[in-house]
């Protein structure tokens, strides 16, 4: 191989400004594409599409938040240096989704996955903006599953046979996942089916397993929770007898906390129900660090703490 010395060279010439890794390097020995994918959710499911087809790297790690995120100078490096790359899109990388289009613009493979989706089939916010979180719902995952898969096939046509195969078990495992969460969920009493977290990330959770969703903060988290929408939930909690809220992985939890402050002095006490993963997948290692784990986490968290068989 001609080109390891060329390889070795450079890596030591960048070596003072970052370390030599595997993302940064492009078709490096393997001849295989190199592909950056932005959230984790999107990650595993696109790595588990491309198999050993393709190099799939996640740019988004744990615990941070997609909405605010903003590319450092490595990062875009990264993203300069890989072949291409797969987002969710509809602002959910609102930072980053500029830096992608640029390269688009100049050439590089970008697709924006739940841009592919029909419109018809997403919900809105009350601004008429498109909301991003479609990992809610395990069967519009699937939807993007397959639009990943579309775009894979098309840039990488001589794997095609591998990639169709990977689909087939990947959409074989989301249905079961389906189905299990739904099983989960249905424990949760009819009166109780509503979830109330930090920023509105659920709303389609809420629609494919039935339970009425309420966020302090909106779709994004970039605005700040007004006050006056605090109260408003705190009334809500009181008059419904809402036992439990929760917190999400990504968010400060102080509106959180607010909420069941606000509910305590007007005598209601409802409890922290436990966090959940909203834009961001568990450690890596952690059955929560996958998009199955996480999903199952977020399910069980809240049939713990609304249904009828839970503290
Ligand atoms: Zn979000």
């Amino acid at each position: 191989m001609k080109v390891k010395p060329v390889l070795l060279f450079i890596c030591s010439l960048t070596l003072f400004v970052s370390s030599c890794r595997q993302p940064a390097e492009p078709q490096a020995d393997s001849g295989r594409m190199s592909i950056l994918v932005t959230v984790g959710m999107l990650t595993d499911i696109v790595r588990s599409l491309a198999g050993d087809t393709a190099e799939i790297t996640g740019l988004i790690g744990e615990g941070v938040d997609p909405h605010l995120y903003a590319p450092s100078a490595a990062d875009v490096r990264r993203i300069q240096a890989a072949d291409g790359i797969l987002f969710v899109g509809h602002h959910l990388e609102g930072r980053l989704q500029p830096v992608f289009e640029r390269q688009a613009a100049q050439g590089k493979r970008v697709a924006a996955l739940a841009q592919r989706i029909p419109d018809e089939k997403l919900l809105l916010d009350e601004d008429g903006n498109i909301d991003p979180h479609l990992w809610m719902d395990v069967s519009l995952w699937s939807d993007v599953a397959r639009e990943a898969h579309a775009v894979l096939s098309e840039w990488m046509p001589e794997a095609t046979e591998a990639l169709d195969r990977n689909l087939e078990a990947l959409l074989a495992d989301l249905e079961a996942l389906d189905r299990e969460i739904e099983s989960i969920l249905a424990d949760i009493p009819e009166a109780r089916r509503v979830i109330i977290t930090a920023h509105d990330a659920f709303g389609y959770l809420g629609r494919r397993y039935n339970l009425e969703v309420m966020g302090i903060q909106g779709m994004s988290t970039e605005s700040e929770a007004g006050l006056r929408h605090i109260n408003e939930l705190v009334a809500t909690i009181v008059d419904r007898q809402i036992p439990a809220v929760f917190t999400e992985s990504t968010i400060a939890d102080r509106n959180v906390k607010a909420l069941i402050e606000g509910a305590a002095s007007r005598g209601h006490a409802v409890r922290m129900g436990g966090e959940l993963f909203s834009d961001a997948m568990g450690a890596p290692g952690t059955p929560e660090g996958t998009y199955a784990g996480m999903i199952r986490h977020n399910a069980r968290t809240l049939a713990n703490a609304l249904g009828t068989s839970g503290p």
